[in-house]
């Protein structure tokens, strides 16, 4: 029937090769439908083809058969489906089939063209029953209209539609009428067509009517020549975290505006304060000058007590005045924080002799900082590492700059008295000190106005210390402060 060299192609040819005739009996099998199916060769000849599919099915591939006998135009049997196909041993596997009617002589013959797909099938069922059984995700599958083909579990679980509702017939019901009004959802799948996928938040709709944050991506599916045959939609639930964020929001905006509140009272506070306090300096003026003859030595001593209290309270008032105008006229501004450095050394210079200290000073960086703040987190911190030395022991001061991802870290290391563990928080606190004026001068505002110099730069700032080891302050400073940040201070 067939000369050498057909039966070469036809024997080599990667699909196996099945020509049944009329009546459905197998007349001819290349090798390659031999091995499939597991015969010997010419074992498969005379075989009825429905002897090669499970019983459960061979009654139905029996009409399909005579169907296509009597349409003879050729088409893929039973569409883009897959059959079973029984093998010699009783194992299954499964076959994609075309038919192929032809006629030798008189002879009506069919050609079946069988190709192994048990690989690509099982994959793709596991694929599909993986999709399907997935919760916490809906998919839906859609045409290219938006119409939805396809969904998931997770579908009813998130959204409330059951596998057999109707009512989801557009994945438009998904949006709100107003985002309907305003055409968002062919907005979504024209981005999707152009861009291939688009992704957003928003609040979508349940069956039952109610509002769920929802991050929904939609791809464009593409068949093998690039045209859009549909969509994928994939949303997941987010109404939790959009609600802790909706609290954490509200409690930010409460705690600044609490903050704006305190820094407003502190420098009305001290504004107000700076009045009564000269009146009572100009008052003792008076007695002084009225009274010319001496006050006597008791009342002098209490004068002075007064006057030194008075002295005292007016640098705590401009300290907490300070404090409350710290960055209120910031100004974002490039600086090389050598150049920086360089200059608070230079008026510290008195104290540096006096002290003999020295300084270690590493590479550093170039950055946009607000600069006035910033250079005097700087004289804050050295001035701090000059003032708690050792009695006796020569400042060593070691300051170094390290590049970390978002930010910049900068570190002042001294070898002085060092600060116990349990006091590495409260330090930060404006006012807290812990030493007498007489041991360390001072008003315990330095560290105060240094933290809010760093948050203010988006930072942080933190010590590494222990009592007679020295201490290293650490801060960050953000390589990304915005011109437009909210200015901080007190709108007074
Ligand atoms: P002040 O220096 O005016 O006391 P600060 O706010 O600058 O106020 O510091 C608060 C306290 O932290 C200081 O009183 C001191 O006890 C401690 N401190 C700050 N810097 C150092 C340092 N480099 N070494 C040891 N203790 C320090």
């Amino acid at each position: 029937m067939l000369s050498e060299t057909y039966k070469a192609v036809y024997n080599s040819y990667p699909d196996g090769v099945l020509l049944v005739d009329h009546a459905g009996a197998v007349v001819q099998a290349n090798q390659r439908a031999e091995k499939m199916f597991g015969f010997d060769e010419a074992e498969l000849l005379g075989k009825q083809v429905e002897s090669l599919i499970p019983a459960d099915y061979a009654e139905r591939h029996k009409k399909n058969r005579e169907e296509h006998q009597k349409n003879s135009k050729e088409r893929m049997m039973m569409g883009d489906r897959v059959l079973k196909a029984l093998r010699k041993d009783g194992s299954v596997f499964f076959a994609e089939i075309s038919l192929s009617p032809l006629d030798i002589g008189n002879e009506k013959l069919t050609a079946a063209f069988v190709r192994d797909v048990t690989i690509r099938e099982s994959l793709e069922s596991r694929f599909h029953k993986m999709i399907g059984d997935v919760q916490d995700y809906a998919i839906l599958f859609l045409d290219s209209e938006g119409k939805v083909t396809n969904w998931n579990k997770g579908v009813e679980r998130i959204i409330g539609y059951s596998e057999d509702d109707i009512i989801l017939n557009n994945f438009r019901v998904l949006y709100s009428e107003y985002d309907q009004e305003k055409n968002i959802p062919q907005t979504d799948l024209d981005t999707a067509l152009e861009c291939g996928r688009a992704e957003n938040e928003g609040w979508r709709i349940k069956k039952d009517g109610s509002l769920f944050w929802a991050s929904a991506i939609i791809t464009a599916i593409k068949d093998e020549p690039g045209n859009v045959i549909g969509f994928s939609l994939v949303i997941r639930d987010l109404t939790e975290r959009k609600k802790s964020e909706e609290v954490l929001r509200k409690h930010s905006e409460a705690l600044l505006a609490k903050n704006k509140e305190l820094e407003s009272f502190a420098y009305i506070a001290s504004h107000d304060l700076q009045e009564p306090l000269s009146t009572i300096k100009g008052m003792i003026e008076l007695i002084r000058h009225e009274n010319q003859m001496p006050l006597g030595e008791e009342t002098e001593s209490y004068f002075s007590f007064i006057e030194e209290a008075i002295e005292r309270m007016n640098t705590l008032i401009r300290g907490l005045l300070d404090y409350s105008k710290l960055g209120r006229n910031k100004e974002l501004k490039k600086v090389k924080v050598a150049e920086t450095i360089r200059e608070v050394l230079a008026d510290l210079n008195t104290r540096i002799q006096a002290e003999e200290a020295s300084f270690i000073v590493g590479p550093m960086p170039e950055l946009t900082v607000y600069s006035v703040e910033f250079r005097l987190l700087f004289q804050n911190l050295i001035s701090n590492a000059l003032k708690f030395s050792r009695p006796g022991i020569p400042p060593q001061i070691v300051i170094i700059s390290k590049n970390e991802g978002p930010h910049w870290r900068f570190s002042v290391q001294d070898n002085g008295i060092g600060i116990h563990k349990s006091h590495q928080e409260k330090i930060f606190t404006i006012f807290q000190r812990l030493h007498k004026p007489t041991q360390y001068p001072g008003t315990g505002i330095g560290l105060a106005h240094c933290k809010k110099i760093v948050e203010m730069h988006e930072g942080s700032i933190w010590v590494e210390s222990d009592s007679d080891e020295g201490s290293t302050f650490h801060f960050t400073i953000s390589k990304t402060l915005k011109r437009a940040a909210a200015p901080a201070g007190v709108e007074v």
